[in-house]
């Protein structure tokens, strides 16, 4: 039959399944022999099946009452008995802590004959029995009958008036169980249930049902933690902070959660009980303190919490109470911390001798690095909030508003700081958001353009801040309360929070990218990342490349770690003066003109390749030719019309304007772009090919490899791929050809594309687009949210890919490539290539590396070590 219930004495910490964190850490300190009071946990199946059918499982109750039994008789009470009454506590615990989530109800075994055997135990004590009495009303009128607790709450306040709860006497307490006790009956229409088994059956279903409780259904989602769960039960004997002053509870944590620096920390109240410390009805006073209270106790303690360290081997969080000078240990369990101190904590543990530096790495993560790299606001600093928004990147930025991307850029070039402020950004702003200290939009979500494009770039950006009225004609916002802010006025926005400040907030540095960008390593927490980084690099298997178009991004992801360029897009070579050239290439009506212009841009591009060349010393640069569809270079429809339809256009406006109209495409993600346009326009990818060529034979040991964008079939790339090769060969450069895969046929032909391609860069952005069918721009703003909320996806599959079917693509083109091609190189080139969940399904289905913006360089290295050790540690278990 299946065992429902288990004792403190027969589980572990590794039961988290099933007796959730807090009764399996229960039982972990139990079997070290720590003093816990004795019970017992019933198991999140128990749950599960509660939930599922409507009542609980058979054999439950009587399992409950035999393990009850042997409870009472091992502290020789029973339950609620009038004159020598055990009581209990019922609390929650699932697998995943979920602070203040779920509920728990104390003293339960209290009823009007019993609160005088209470009294009695603790020789006559009155006062702390009817205490414990009125918050067993208050808590169980709570959280299982379901009344608002302010009730409670006004009634005792006006009891006490200016006084503590401490200086309620005995009479004031039983008066104030009448008290509720009359809330119960007004707010339910019964009385409070006196019968002690009672009050627990009830209490049990109550923490079962509080699983899916509103407020704990929207922390699952937002933690990511799984619906289907339950949590477990945990029955435990009380024991008592609140009989007087020789007695209290408390929370401590074994070293500083905020820092990692060992020592004492943790709060201290006396005649208190369970939530009390964290509750704030009085001032706690610091653990230390406790020393001279109660100096056996204090010791005790801190051997325990020295204990748990070093069986634990990591920082634990506890909760103790002190009954009477008697310590009694009421939880654990690893606890949270901040970023800095997860990476000072875990290389300390190291020096301690308590966990291998492997270890320590697997301690941290890439989200808590990229925390640790975005500057941050003076947190003593006064502020003036005018509105929120979504934080989208996080990082602190101050800077003047400005309201267009030529402006940003022009201010920036005079050496201000600024940030960019639109309703939302496209690509056209991109200029703007590179020059600008920070974005703030007024609309769209976290996975709006700006930003995504802000995250890529590890630039502070706050979009969708609904509040903001923003006018980019009168370059001016105006926030809640009538806030004005005009173009040049300072502001200052927080991407870890999506606060919006006015005027100017100090700004702390990173000392993290200091690092990075090479400073030697001073502080413990730098010099803590420092040791891991290189721990990391030489565990990892997967190479990590830069998503780079310029010198600068090129130099900087050299300086970040980076081992190459994964990906280079070339697009930016047409803009800007360039679009001129575009637009004559375009227009061409014959051969000759179109040459002339392709010729006009070869010795620009070449120049840019040559840069880059340098900037990369030695490493491979993977080079995209031209993607995007060509209009996209293009003046935009409907200024052209509006020009055109008004006096001084010229013949080539309205050319142009001709030209336009003929490209337009209902659907241009799937329209005239990538090989498509070099098979389509003779002489575009040649152009290319020629100026990289002579650009690697200007930069000695240039490595360029040549990527060819959006092919969906072998013979695609057999055309562009010969006349490649054709051009290299006469400039006498060697360069590996290539191509990405990101349309759905290219995944499930790979065996014949890999005929013609050397390499394979996986173009998750596209893959996922079109795998999914989702036009990315279309799609995150419109629904996204509700496919979030409905759980259709736990994350976008556009931030963490989506291994069942994005990811099967990728395992098929990788095994299907490879077995036409045993030495084909693999790599990915996505954003997702920077995403720490993505990168450890890189190196599972072994790609060679994985290739994301310059800014998320030292993220990847971290987790494709962590990836690495990972395998490593099955291996060996
Ligand atoms: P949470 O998960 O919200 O922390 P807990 O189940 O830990 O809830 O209980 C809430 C408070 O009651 C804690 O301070 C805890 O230490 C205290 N508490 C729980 N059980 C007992 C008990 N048997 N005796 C004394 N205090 C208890
Ligand atoms: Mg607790
Ligand atoms: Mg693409």
């Amino acid at each position: 039959m299946a065992k429902y219930v288990y004792d403190f004495t027969e589980g572990n910490r590794n039961l988290k399944d099933l007796l959730g964190g807090k009764g399996a850490n229960l039982a972990e300190m139990t079997n070290l022999g720590l003093p816990v009071p004795p019970g017992f946990t019933i198991t999140t199946d128990a749950c599960r099946h509660y939930l599922a059918a409507g009542a609980v499982p058979d054999g439950l109750e009587q399992e409950v009452a035999e393990h009850l039994d042997a409870l009472e008789k091992q502290m020789g009470r029973r339950l609620g008995q009038a004159h020598d009454p055990l009581l209990v506590s019922v609390r929650s615990g699932a697998k995943f802590s979920m602070p203040g989530m779920m509920e728990t109800v104390l003293n339960i075994g209290l009823n009007d004959e019993s609160v005088h055997g209470l009294a009695k135990q603790a020789g006559g004590n009155d006062r702390f029995a009817w205490d414990s009495y009125r918050r067993l009303i208050q808590m169980f009128g709570k959280t299982v009958l379901g009344i608002d607790g302010d009730l409670f709450e006004h009634a005792l306040d006006a009891l006490k008036g200016r006084r503590q709860d401490t200086d309620l006497d005995a009479g004031e307490l039983q008066g104030l169980v009448e008290t509720f006790k009359g809330i119960v009956r007004e707010q339910t229409g019964k009385d409070f249930p006196t019968d002690p088994r009672e009050q627990m059956r009830l209490a049990v279903m109550a923490v079962f049902d509080s699983w899916n409780a509103p407020r704990a259904i929207l922390y699952r989602r937002q933690e990511r933690i799984p619906a289907d769960l339950g949590t477990a039960v945990n029955i435990v004997a009380m024991v008592f902070g609140n009989v007087g002053n020789d007695s209290g509870t408390g929370v401590a944590f074994t070293r500083d959660p905020g820092t990692g620096r060992q020592g004492i920390y943790g709060d201290y109240l006396q005649n208190a009980q369970g939530e009390d410390v964290v509750a704030g009805i009085r001032n706690t006073i610091p653990l230390e303190e406790l020393e001279r209270i109660d100096k056996r106790s204090y010791d005790e303690l801190l051997g325990i919490m020295e204990t748990l360290e070093n069986h634990y081997r990591d920082l634990c969080d506890i909760e103790f109470t002190i009954e009477r000078g008697k310590l009694w240990m009421l939880q654990t369990r690893v606890g949270k911390r901040t970023a800095a101190a997860a990476f000072c904590i875990a290389t300390q543990l190291v020096d301690q001798g308590l966990i291998t530096i492997d270890e320590a790495v697997t301690r941290v993560n890439g989200d808590q690095l990229a925390q640790l790299m975005f500057p941050r606001f003076d947190g003593g600093a006064a502020k003036k909030k005018i509105a929120k928004g979504m934080n989208a990147s996080p990082g602190a930025a101050v800077g003047k508003a400005v309201f267009s991307s030529e402006r940003a850029v022009e201010l920036a070039g005079q050496g201000e700081d600024v940030i960019l402020v639109r309703r939302e950004t496209n690509p056209d702003d991109l200029a703007g958001m590179i020059a600008a200290r920070g974005i703030l939009t007024s609309r769209g979500g976290k996975t709006s353009h700006a930003a995504v494009v802000a995250r890529g770039m590890g630039k502070t950006c706050v979009c969708g801040a609904e509040e903001l009225e923003v006018s980019t004609r009168e370059r001016r916002f105006t926030a809640p309360g009538g806030v004005v802010v005009s173009e040049g006025d300072l502001i200052s926005i927080d991407g870890t929070s999506g606060e919006i400040y006015l005027g100017e907030v100090p700004v702390v540095d990173s000392a993290v990218v200091e690092y990075f960008e090479g400073a030697e390593p001073e502080d413990e927490l730098v010099k803590a990342v420092d040791r891991i980084m290189r721990h990391a690099d030489s565990a990892r298997r997967l190479g990590v490349r830069a998503n780079a178009d310029t010198p600068e991004d090129a130099a900087r992801s050299r300086r970040f770690g980076g081992q190459g360029i994964g990906l280079c897009r070339t697009e930016h070579m047409f803009l800007g003066e360039r679009r001129q050239l575009v637009e004559d290439l375009v227009l061409a009506s014959t051969g000759e003109e179109r040459q002339a212009a392709l010729d006009a841009l070869e010795p620009l591009q070449k120049a840019d390749f040559t840069e880059i060349f340098r900037a990369m010393d030695g490493n491979p640069v993977t080079i995209r030719l031209i993607d995007p569809p060509l209009h996209e270079f293009l003046p935009d429809i409907v200024d052209l019309s509006v020009k055109v339809a008004t006096d001084g256009a010229t013949d080539k406006d309205r050319e142009l304007l001709a030209a336009v109209k003929r490209l337009h495409e209902q659907n241009p993600m799937l329209g005239l772009r990538g090989v498509r346009l070099g098979l389509v326009i003779p002489g575009l990818f040649a152009m290319q090919v020629r100026a990289i060529a002579q650009a690697a034979k200007e930069v000695p040991g240039a490595r360029p490899e040549i990527m060819i964008p959006l092919v969906a079939a072998v013979q695609e790339l057999e055309s562009v791929r010969e006349e490649a090769a054709r051009i290299l060969a006469e400039a006498g450069v060697e360069a590996l050809i290539g191509t990405m895969i990101e349309v759905p046929r290219a995944a499930l032909t790979a065996a014949q594309i890999a005929e013609a391609a050397e390499f394979f860069s996986f173009g998750t952005n596209d893959l996922t687009q079109m795998t999914w069918g989702f036009s990315r721009d279309d799609v995150e703003a419109a629904f996204f949210s509700r496919y979030l909320e409905q759980g259709i996806f736990g994350v976008s599959p556009f931030e963490t890919l989506d291994r069942e079917g994005v990811g099967r693509l990728i395992r098929i083109a990788v095994e299907e490539g490879r077995s036409t091609r045993p030495d084909l190189h693999l790599g990915i080139c996505g954003e997702h290539g920077g995403d720490p969940d993505s990168v450890h399904f890189c190196h599972d289905v072994g790609l060679d590396y994985v290739s994301c913006s310059p800014f998320r360089i030292p993220v990847a290295r971290l987790e494709a070590g962590r990836a690495a050790l990972a395998d490593s540690d099955s291996d060996t278990r």
